[in-house]
């Protein structure tokens, strides 16, 4: 698989390269978490931002940003990812729940603290594959504190670029059994040969009616958005350029390669959920979210 000039890098922690993005999410579930209206809730946000250099300054209540809901980064993105992550959450929760899976898979699994903030059943086991860097980090502030995961927890380093599905296997997954896989804010990153490898691959371990939730975006001409509101203030007030992040190669259909397997897919955009659960980002002109989908599989 090709090089990704983010990913060549060399920074393998939060604090640089694609890392950093885990960082930002991170900073926004804090903005979320202390709000009166908030979607989703995550106590173990902040300890993150303020653990690392990198976003040590950052704001992690929405008082803290000067144009507070009107600031196209931490108001705009703030509430994106808020309500990605309640999408998200309800989306493990009704499979775990609803339909008895009991193996959770995070792909890309950053500062996610789904297997600590989760009602997860006994018996569940949390996935969590990201960069040897990132998971250091959050093992790290994590110690720190005295959260306590809900289900067994089991970090997987490993690049997503080159093949993982042993590493999961010999970390105890079982592919006879049911799962659900999530791949949030990961595969853009990804040169298009590792997102369909991904997905193969999740549909090579796949019992029947495990159910995979991931993000895409669907723009051609992704630089045409250098403009847009959102990536400038990213640029300007933390120095991340998003753009420079992304896999800009053509995206492979990994909804189409799914239905194809005989999985059940749905592609909804964000603004359906901003609409259900009445807040959330809304469509606006230059919009860097324009293309961005949710998209939710089950195997038949
Ligand atoms: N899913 C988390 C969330 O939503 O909070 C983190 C999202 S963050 C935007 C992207 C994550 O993908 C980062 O933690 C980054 O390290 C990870 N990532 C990007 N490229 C990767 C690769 N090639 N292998 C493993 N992880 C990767």
């Amino acid at each position: 698989m090709t090089e990704t000039a983010q990913q060549s890098t060399g920074v393998e922690g939060v604090d640089g390269g694609v890392g950093v993005t885990a960082l930002l999410v991170a900073a926004a579930r804090a903005i979320e978490t202390h709000r009166h209206d908030s979607l989703a809730r995550d106590v173990h946000a902040e300890h993150f931002v303020r653990a690392a250099p990198a976003s040590a300054n950052w704001p992690v209540r929405i008082q803290q940003v000067p144009d507070g809901d009107a600031d196209p980064l931490w108001g705009r993105f703030a509430r994106y990812f808020g309500l990605r992550t309640r999408v998200l959450d309800d989306f493990v929760l009704r499979s775990v729940h609803g339909k008895g899976m009991r193996q959770v898979v995070l792909f890309g699994a950053g500062l996610d603290t789904r297997a600590y903030r989760l009602d997860l059943p006994s018996g569940c086991v949390v996935y969590e594959i990201d960069r040897a860097g990132v998971l250091a980090f959050k093992r790290d502030v994590l110690d720190g504190t005295s959260a306590r995961p809900k289900a067994a927890r089991v970090a997987i380093a490993l690049d997503l670029r080159a093949d993982w599905a042993a590493a999961l296997t010999e970390s105890g997954f079982d592919p006879a059994a049911p799962s659900v896989w999530l791949a949030e804010g990961l595969l853009f990153y990804l040169p298009a040969a590792a997102e369909t490898h991904l997905v193969d691959t999740v549909h090579r371990l796949s019992a029947g009616g495990s159910s995979l939730a991931y993000e895409v975006k669907l723009e051609k001409d992704l630089l045409s958005y250098r403009h847009s509101p959102l990536y400038v203030a990213t640029k300007e007030q933390l120095g991340i350029d998003l753009l420079d992040l992304f896999d800009t190669e053509p995206r492979p259909d990994s909804a189409g390669s799914l239905a194809g397997k005989g999985w059940f897919t749905s592609v909804h955009t964000p603004f359906e959920f901003t609409h259900r659960h009445g807040r959330g980002p809304l469509p606006e002109q230059n919009d860097a979210l324009e293309g961005n989908r949710w998209v939710f599989a089950e195997k038949g």
